[in-house]
């Protein structure tokens, strides 16, 4: 099937932020204290069509940190750089069951980072990416995430700073995952680049645009640019439907049908192949760390645009 025209999209983008904008259950994140700044009042939705028309609604334009967003567009990298069957064997692809920053999990499954949505995943992921020096590690990832966006992305360094002096729990995922011969360079090092990517500023309209590069087969739909290879965004939304909303991705998926990933600051990205692509931005969290407005909006929106991978009409 098709989106519906724009005049009803637009009208849908507006409905799905005015029936949830009051829903005030959840908390705002605070175990990075930088987070715990952010109004639990704020909240936007933005819908990216397949070929560039965007509909932003309330806050879809106010910058957050992308946090676990990050990890699917760097996943993205380094399957475009390694191939499938690469990143399957090193890092893997079940869900832990646990949560984003468990460390039972990688004792459980002998070392496993299991796949690249949880942290340990993600930071050996991020550790794979070639490049001689950390810091061209690091700009390999900002220019590649600012490729999905279709612009400048900047790091926002409060954010970092904050995370890099409360990371303990991911110190120790690092030195494990270390440990275990499963990460190849330096674990300070490459928890520094993860964290620079996690406090990547973006708003729920990049996330909108970075997610329609993934449903565009990986050509980013405002700039035109081909930023991944259609092989790669659909690894890359395999990946999300099976472990992008952490321990709840099971049930994300049987309600909503939308691969997807979260991330502690507040931002949700669901991604609709061929159709397009939403971005929300909210910070109150459930339990697993997924915004709480987010999820019913992108619920929402899967139900009146038709968005569902698994409905047969
Ligand atoms: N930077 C955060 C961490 O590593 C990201 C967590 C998340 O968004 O799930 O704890």
């Amino acid at each position: 099937g098709q989106l519906p025209t724009w005049e009803e999209v637009e009208e849908l983008t507006a409905l799905a932020y005015a029936e949830y904008r009051d829903l005030d259950e959840g908390e705002v994140a605070d175990y990075i204290p930088a987070l715990a700044h952010a109004s639990p009042d704020w909240f936007g939705v933005s819908v990216a069509e397949v070929h560039g028309r965007i509909h932003d609604v309330g806050e879809a334009r106010h910058p957050f940190s992308i946090q676990s967003v990050s990890k699917a567009f760097v996943f993205a990298l380094v399957c475009e750089e390694f191939g499938h069957d690469v990143v399957r064997e090193r890092i893997g692809a079940n869900n832990t069951g646990l949560s984003f920053n468990s460390v039972i999990a990688i004792e459980l499954n002998e070392g496993s980072p299991m796949n690249p949505m949880v942290n340990a995943g993600a930071i050996a992921t991020t550790g794979m990416l070639a490049g001689i020096s950390h810091e061209r590690q690091w700009s390999r990832i900002r220019e590649g995430l600012s490729a999905f966006a279709g612009r400048e992305l900047e790091v926002d360094a409060e954010v970092y700073a904050s995370e890099m002096a409360s990371n303990q729990r991911n110190q120790a995922i690092a030195y494990l995952l270390q440990s275990y011969g499963r990460l190849n360079r330096d674990p300070h090092e490459t928890l520094d680049v993860y964290t620079r990517q996690c406090s990547l500023l973006v708003t729920g309209h990049d996330l909108a645009i970075m997610g329609s590069t993934l449903a565009n087969g990986g050509v980013n739909p405002i700039t035109g640019e081909r930023v991944v290879s259609p092989d790669t965004t659909r690894d890359t939304l395999s990946m999300l439907a099976g472990n992008g909303m952490y321990e709840r991705s099971g049930e994300w998926l049987f309600e909503i049908g939308l691969p997807a990933k979260s991330g502690v600051a507040g931002g949700i990205v669901a991604v609709s192949p061929g159709k397009g692509a939403v971005g929300t931005f909210s910070p109150r969290l459930d339990r697993a760390g997924n915004s709480v407005r987010g999820q019913r909006a992108i619920a929402y929106l899967s139900r009146a645009l038709g968005l569902n991978l698994f409905a047969s009409s």
